[in-house]
């Protein structure tokens, strides 16, 4: 690994500039930082070259510690946006300088200035001066001169963004030969996403200081997680749909739910973001020719020429009644319109606006769901208050909103517990400012019960007392996990982040919410996850093969949503339980989350649970 960059923050005024940025870049690698003006990207790379020093985190450049070294002894080659030549020194000079100020005999210098000449194609141009050479030339020199005494890593601040297009193309193509001839590590930084696309190895989108998503440009385009990212790279259609047992329903449409997405059952209802970009949907003169799922008849909106193709604007009267995140519904627009591009049909008429067409979806990809929103039982007892707080650092991880439910026991006005949960709301609003606010009466786990069924909330947040410690999951907080639906989480004292996560997976088909569940929280809150699973000595070897084959599986998973994950097979020994070994490890990795499948007899989660002080999240097992 060239460039490991670990939990990288900076703060100006307060305010996160950089926030906890997590990344690993590979030898050789062209890794390309995207993101719009302001988003942090300068400050990163600066912070890697050493001429801006991190508030927290640290840096690892080629397997060493620079975090506190000096710029000039990282071993980093900088090229920045306005080029910074020396006026008075010649091409050759300004290319040779690094190698001067390092003592390099002057043949030595002449010998690699000139390779470097020849690999920038400024051959016979050394004797002249940069008032004599044009932008795209003067990049050339400054990009030679950061490779003369041949970094490790090279850093490139937007250096094409000064220059024309033409230009920009010819240099692009330039730098990301030189860089695969040379094999040096870079970074690239730009807010051109055409440019990331054609240079990047892999791509990070920056957005605020936050490093949203990193893939490939193909998994990112056609596959993005997020929404800005779907909508930052290359625009397209964002619409919300709701789940259902057939697929995803748009208005009086449903298209099935891509085989990439495994969701849950428990989730029918819920409501998903499905994307598809321009390029695929489909428009047709008749429904007969779809190919795609069909979102009914349409009609053009707005055409427009492009050459290629032609972008279409589709107003979709069966779509009435789905919200449209992207494109961004015109003012007083009648029914939600979708973006397409068709290419040029040189044989038969291009599309007019008005024009009646059938249209049609060919690919589509969902979103990941945002957080969860949780509902977080509030009593005003001290116990309360800590799941109070892990509950919202859990939603803020998650960035979902959260609601908070109080219920009024037989012996209370539902007044007086009305009263003080809008003071409680009233003074939370500045650090949650989405937080919702719910009273019921009745029985503790009958209205929780209730309230999720009504399909608002992903997730139940209940805090028990520390006291003692047999009481603890105590008869209806047992109630509630054997009837949940969804997911609850059980606090018992607060953890000030969520950075290490350990899931309890049962082997097979049931673990798989576990892991995803758990997999959600830790993208989110930028954790590492270790999944396990433990077995005896006395456990058949086929089981030892299934366990492990479901653990390996689950780390894939994870990796694939970007987590961080390992597995481990969790040896009991002989005089061991289940609960103690898993105990043991709890207490070993130092774990600020626990992640298990509900239980169906609560015994091993009460024995846990008595014996741990740590957050339990308990997922239903479908
Ligand atoms: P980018 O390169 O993505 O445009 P920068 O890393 O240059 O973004 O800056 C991110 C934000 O950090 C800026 O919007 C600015 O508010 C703040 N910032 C950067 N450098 C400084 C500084 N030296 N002093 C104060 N604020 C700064
Ligand atoms: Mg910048």
């Amino acid at each position: 690994m060239s460039i490991i960059l670990k939990d990288l923050c900076k703060n100006y005024q307060g305010l996160p500039v950089v926030n906890r940025i997590n990344l690993e870049i590979q030898d050789g690698e062209l890794f390309v930082l995207l993101g719009g003006s302001g988003s942090g990207k300068s400050t990163i790379l600066r912070m890697i070259a050493g001429l801006t020093e991190p508030d927290k985190g640290s840096i690892e450049l080629k397997g060493r510690d620079v975090t506190h070294l000096a710029p000039q002894v990282r071993d980093t080659g900088f090229v920045f946006q306005n080029y910074s030549i020396f006026r008075h020194m010649t091409v050759a000079e300004n290319i040779e300088f690094g190698l001067r100020v390092r003592n390099v005999p002057v043949e030595k210098r002449r010998k690699r200035s000139e390779e470097l000449m020849d690999l920038v194609e400024l051959a016979g141009l050394g004797e002249r001066y940069p008032s004599q050479l044009s932008g795209g030339q003067l990049q050339r020199v400054a990009l030679a001169r950061a490779l003369a005494y041949e970094p490790a890593v090279l850093l490139l601040d937007e250096p094409f963004g000064a220059l024309d297009v033409k230009i920009r193309g010819q240099l692009r193509r330039s730098l990301k030969e030189i860089q695969r001839r040379l094999g040096v590590t870079s970074i690239l930084v730009t807010h051109d996403q055409e440019e990331g696309f054609e240079l990047g190895d892999r791509i990070g989108v920056l957005d605020r200081g936050n490093l949203l998503e990193v893939g490939t440009p193909d998994q990112l385009y056609h596959r993005p997680s997020s929404q800005f990212v779907a909508t930052f790279i290359g625009g397209g259609n964002v619409l919300v749909g709701e789940l259902c047992a057939e697929g995803v329903r748009l208005g009086s449409r449903v298209v099935p739910c891509p085989d990439e997405s495994a969701l849950p059952g428990h989730l029918e209802g819920a409501r998903v973001r499905l994307m598809a970009r321009a390029e695929n949907v489909e428009v047709r003169d008749d429904a007969s020719l779809l190919e795609g799922y069909s979102l009914g008849q349409g009609s053009v909106a707005e055409a427009v020429f492009t050459g290629s193709g032609q972008r279409l604007r589709l107003d979709l009267p069966e779509l009435d009644g789905v919200r449209c995140i992207s494109p961004i519904p015109a003012y007083g627009q009648e029914h939600p319109q979708m973006e397409a591009w068709v290419p040029s049909r040189p044989e038969g008429r291009s599309f007019q606006p008005g024009q009646k067409v059938a249209v049609g979806l060919l690919h589509y990809h969902l979103l990941e769901r945002t957080g969860l929103r949780s509902l977080i039982l509030v009593d005003f007892v001290q116990e309360s208050r800590v799941a109070l707080d892990f509950g919202l650092r859990v939603s803020e991880a998650t960035g979902a909103p959260a609601t908070l439910l109080s219920i009024a026991g037989v012996h209370e006005r539902e007044a007086d517990v009305a009263a003080r949960l809008v003071e409680l709301h009233g003074s939370l609003l500045e650090r949650a400012p989405n937080l919702k606010f719910t009273v019921r009466r009745g029985g503790l786990s009958e209205e929780v019960l209730k309230e999720v069924r009504e399909g608002r909330h992903e997730l139940v947040v209940i805090g028990e007392d520390e006291g003692p410690s047999v009481t603890r999951l105590g008869p209806w907080a047992q109630r509630l996990l054997a009837k949940s639906e969804v997911p609850v989480l059980l606090v018992q004292q607060d953890r000030p982040r969520i950075s290490k996560i350990l899931i309890c997976s049962a082997a097979g088909e049931p673990g798989k919410g576990d892991v995803w569940l758990g997999g959600r929280v830790a993208k989110r809150a930028g954790a590492s996850v270790s999944v396990c699973h433990a077995v005896s000595e006395t456990t058949e070897p086929e089981r030892k093969a299934r366990v492990r084959n479901h653990l390996a599986g689950a780390v894939n998973s994870l990796h694939a949503m970007g987590v961080e994950a390992r597995s481990r097979l969790l040896d009991m020994g002989s005089n061991t339980s289940v609960a103690q070994t898993l105990l043991h490890e709890m207490e070993e990795g130092n774990y600020d989350l626990i992640v298990m499948g509900m239980p169906s007899k609560t015994a091993l989660a009460t024995r846990l649970v008595r014996a741990n002080s740590r957050p339990f999240l308990f997922v239903p097992m479908s």
